[in-house]
């Protein structure tokens, strides 16, 4: 316990007083990151920034560890607990860094501009600045796919940035008091208490187990007269839940769910939203009403304006309308001073985090090489210039040889994960040349422990694992 304890202040102390940092330097080159999500945040975490100016650019001021985002809709976990201010990371780099809480509007490829506007609640004239960069990091996600669907935005709740997550419990806990109010019909409380999920990826199946947790550990405690009523009702186009996972680990899902009273109700499409109820198509093409209390969306991811901005200024090269096309050393295509990653690329990789958080990892030793080979090549100069000894002058082209090879961006899956309810996990892991799957209490263990050793700082691993035991304790808190 003592050494924790003075672990744990160790880190406090760093964490308040970071040292002391390099000034920014015109003569260097500039680094201008957007977005701070999976990608940006791996990379600022990785980059060592000596030889450069960075800038970071995005509309929200804090990391979002998003696989535990379906926690915080039902209060197991705690939003604050999840986040941690990009400051923090840029406060202990090398070098002072830029942060700004902006919006970035446009790119220019060809000037090698960036505009953004300043994404203050309180600011309403919304400045907007453009300034030049270097090289720039394009990590700005995606957004929610709707289809187009009418009424999705409108009554519908994603699941991706925090204040989603917020509306959700709002939403969820104004049901439930709702329904508890004097004189309701039975029906309007029926459909008060129905909850539907559409989609059936991670997103929407861990959802749909964090709503179960909730109603079997604290909604029979709190709401002991209408906790009955919940209904939980996963929608899936496809032929089953979770496609990009084993068949083993599918049915072991489907099979909790049926056990866990979730009804799953695939080969259904959602078509149209409203206010308080879906019509869906069924596989015969028959549509039915389906009256809600609460419609979380989880449908997976599109390109958002800003990319398709971009794209379209550079229609030669990009053509694949799902998002950025790059090459293999994550060169946007026609504008290779410009690297994006995570999900705003539509390639060959699923938009997970994994992906991002090593593609951050690459970018930044990347840009590291790219600055030792520049530095060399003035070296070369200089060497040339004064009629340097032939010897010396090859030791050092075989140096610049060496830093100049970047292979290319290589992912190595390390496994999925899924949490989905009822203290049971799923897990497909790669393992020797075939995979392990996994599925139950022990793979929930490991989900814990596998995302409690991913999140990014002591501080949220401390916030994480205090929320975990203070469910356990004293249950949910069910106040709005
Ligand atoms: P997804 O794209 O994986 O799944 C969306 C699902 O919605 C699809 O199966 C699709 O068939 C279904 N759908 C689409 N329109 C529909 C409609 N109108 N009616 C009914 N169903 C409809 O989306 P996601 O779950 O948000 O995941 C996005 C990405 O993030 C994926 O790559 C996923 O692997 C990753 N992710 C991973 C985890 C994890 O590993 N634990 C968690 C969350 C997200």
């Amino acid at each position: 316990v003592l050494t924790a304890t003075g672990a744990f202040i160790y880190f406090s102390q760093k964490d308040l007083y970071p040292g002391e940092q390099l000034d920014q330097d015109p003569k260097k080159k500039t680094i201008v990151v957007l977005g701070n999500g999976w990608g940006s945040t791996s990379f600022l975490k990785n980059l060592d920034n000596e030889e450069y100016n960075v800038v970071v650019v995005s509309p929200r001021n804090y990391f979002l560890f998003s696989p535990l985002l379906p926690s915080v809709t039902v209060g197991t976990l705690e939003a604050r607990s999840i986040i941690q201010p990009t400051r923090y990371i840029t406060r202990h780099k090398k070098r002072k860094c830029a942060v700004y809480e902006a919006e970035a509007t446009d790119i220019d490829p060809v000037k090698k501009t960036v505009t953004f506007k300043d994404a203050s609640e309180t600011n309403e004239t919304h400045k907007e600045v453009t300034i030049p960069y270097d090289y720039l990091v394009y990590g700005v996600g995606a957004e929610n796919q709707t289809f187009g669907i009418k009424g999705v935005k409108e009554y519908g709740c994603f699941l991706k940035e925090l204040k989603d997550a917020d509306r959700i419990r709002r939403k969820l806990l104004d049901c439930l008091e709702t329904a508890s109010f004097t004189g309701q019909s039975e029906e309007e409380i029926n459909r008060l208490m129905h909850m539907v999920v559409v989609g059936g990826g991670p997103t929407g199946v861990e959802y749909a187990g964090e709503l179960h947790d909730f109603l079997i550990d604290d909604l029979r405690k709190w709401y002991p007269e209408i906790a009955d009523k919940l209904r939980i009702t996963l929608i899936e186009a496809l032929p089953n839940v979770l496609p990009a996972f084993s068949k083993q680990l599918i049915e072991y899902t489907e099979s909790t769910f049926k056990t866990n009273k979730i009804d799953v109700m695939t080969r259904t499409a959602v078509k149209d939203v409203g206010e308080k109820s879906v019509i869906v198509q069924d596989a015969n093409k028959n549509t039915h009403e389906i009256p809600y209390g609460l419609l979380v969306w989880a449908t997976g991811n599109t390109a958002r304006e800003l990319s398709r901005k971009l794209m379209g200024k550079l229609p030669e090269h990009q053509t694949n309308r799902r998002g950025i096309t790059t090459d293999d050393h994550l060169r946007v295509a026609g504008a290779p001073e410009i690297f994006a990653l995570g999900d705003a690329v539509a390639g060959q990789y699923a938009p997970t985090a994994q992906v991002a958080s090593q593609q951050g990892v690459w970018l930044a030793r990347t840009l590291v090489k790219m600055a030792q080979a520049e530095k060399l090549k003035e070296e070369l100069n200089q060497m040339r210039a004064t009629g340097a000894e032939p010897a010396d002058v090859e030791r050092v082209v075989k140096k610049l040889n060496r830093v100049a090879d970047v292979p290319s961006f290589n992912y190595s899956h390390q496994g999925s994960l899924a949490y989905i309810g009822s203290e049971k996990a799923i897990a497909d892991v790669p393992f020797f040349n075939g995979s392990f799957s996994s599925g139950g209490v022990a793979t929930m263990l490991f989900w814990r422990s596998a995302y409690i050793s991913t999140l990014y700082s002591l501080r949220n691993r401390t916030l994480v694992m205090a929320d975990w035991a203070k469910v356990k304790l004293f249950g949910r808190d069910v106040s709005r």
